[in-house]
């Protein structure tokens, strides 16, 4: 399965199990220029071993665009595309940290937003369940 596919997939279970309790967080990169507002339900994370993944230690999760909203510092904002060059990988031209990245969902025009759930304020990683995905076999 894509990588995209799976995010989504997994943000699907979490509304099957009736436990889609949207919530709101402040997210950044390190020296505070980039800041954005996200509505999320914190119950999964994707941990994934592809090339990029690996070296950053990003926990991910998906959300649609229209539950984010970019705070400040779209003007700090560095594009990094590779690969297929599908995901925009935002980071911080100042700092150098990736708070998230956007793409386009798979079969769709609807844009997608990945969150770095590390760049999130206030949250518990321990009460976050990691699942692994193989994106380096892909
Ligand atoms: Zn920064």
């Amino acid at each position: 399965m894509k990588f995209l596919a799976f995010a989504l997939e997994t943000n699907r279970w979490k509304k099957i199990n009736g436990d889609y309790r949207m919530k709101k967080y402040l997210g950044g990169c390190h020296c505070g220029k980039v800041q954005y507002e996200v509505e999320l339900n914190l119950k999964n994370a994707i941990s994934c071993n592809c090339s990029i993944c690996m070296k950053r230690g990003s926990l991910l999760d998906f959300i649609p665009e229209s539950q984010f909203k970019l705070l400040c510092g779209e003007n700090e904002l560095q594009d990094y595309l590779f690969n297929k060059k599908l995901i925009h990988h935002y980071f911080c031209k100042n700092c150098g940290i990736l708070s998230f990245g956007k793409g386009i969902a798979p079969g769709g025009t609807k844009e997608v937003v990945a969150i770095n759930l590390r760049c999130l304020e206030g949250i518990n990683l321990k009460t976050i369940t990691i699942k692994e995905y193989d994106g380096k076999s892909r």
